[in-house]
């Protein structure tokens, strides 16, 4: 009997789908359409408003690089703050640092997390019970808005600019973030694949240029996020963290009490290095800006 797909809708004229082996969880949420289904391919997936979000199989490359190049690039970073991060992946990875003291989760619908937790929890993998976490069930800008403490990486993982995302792609979020960024912090967000969403980073770049010293991209190859390079959105004042040597970040690595699957030293210092295509639409940003 032939098993129905799920066809992702994040672009018009191209896009993935999985054959649905069963559908664990749908539901309209007080925020956004969520379902979670198992896939022979990917394992369990769950998507939002018809994009695809994580999946069991390939969910550690996009967290690894999410979470230990900025970590590992500030070496000292204690407080942690998370926008978005629903389905828990980046805060596993985050609390795996021997430095971190403290880490505020900002994620707009309860539903994700809870939906995760149960359909999901090898993502989580038992973070949301860590005691350092604060878990704040809220609209990222919203919190940014009224924050008074400061953190040292903010990571924002949320949806696409589309729906309850859109907001955490504007010059008022990143002017508001940048407020709770301690001295020396880094910011870091997903910003789709530059390949085919060129607008979503050239936007970010001239936000975050006008903001802070470094503003700048990098890379992870992430097979369900289809378009090519995931483009992942790096911003500080500090710009010595992108001219560390591999040496400084093998060392920091080697401290750490955990192993990673697609992360390593090589692959941090490379991940900066961008497609032509992409360096040109920087530049040309950067000299209208
Ligand atoms: N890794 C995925 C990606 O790169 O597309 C994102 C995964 S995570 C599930 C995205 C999360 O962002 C969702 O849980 C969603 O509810 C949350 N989110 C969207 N808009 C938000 C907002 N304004 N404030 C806080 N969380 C938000």
């Amino acid at each position: 009997m032939n098993k129905p797909w799920y066809n992702e809708t994040l672009f018009e004229h191209y896009g993935q789908r999985f054959e649905i082996e069963n559908i664990l969880f749908e539901n309209q949420t007080a925020h956004q359409h969520l379902v979670i289904f198992e896939n022979k391919q990917f394992g369990r997936v769950m998507a939002l408003d018809g994009v695809i979000q994580t999946t069991t199989r390939d969910e550690f490359i996009y967290h690894e690089m999410m979470v230990h190049v900025p970590v590992l690039a500030h070496g000292f970073a204690k407080r942690v703050l998370i926008i978005g991060g629903g389905d828990g992946g980046i805060l596993r990875e985050v609390l795996k640092h021997n430095t971190i003291e403290h880490v505020t989760m900002v994620e707009i619908d309860a539903a994700v997390v809870e939906m995760s937790q149960q359909y999901l929890p090898s993502i989580s993998d038992g973070a949301f019970a860590d005691p350092r976490l604060n878990l704040v069930i809220a609209d990222g800008m919203d919190f940014v808005r009224k924050c008074k403490e400061k953190f040292d990486i903010i990571i924002t993982d949320s949806t696409d600019p589309i729906g309850p995302g859109e907001i955490l792609f504007t010059d008022d979020f990143y002017s508001h973030a940048k407020r709770c960024l301690s001295a020396n912090g880094i910011i870091s967000s997903q910003n789709g694949a530059s390949f085919l969403q060129e607008w979503e980073f050239e936007g970010t770049h001239r936000r975050l240029s006008s903001l802070y010293e470094d503003s700048w991209f990098y890379l992870a190859g992430v097979p369900t996020y289809i378009g090519g390079f995931m483009t992942l959105a790096w911003a500080t004042d500090n710009k010595a963290y992108r001219q560390l040597s591999i040496d400084t970040i093998r060392l920091r690595y080697n401290n750490q009490p955990f192993k990673t699957r697609y992360y390593n030293p090589a692959i941090h210092v490379s991940a900066f290095h961008l497609p032509q295509h992409v360096l040109d639409k920087l530049e040309l940003v950067t000299e209208v800006a």
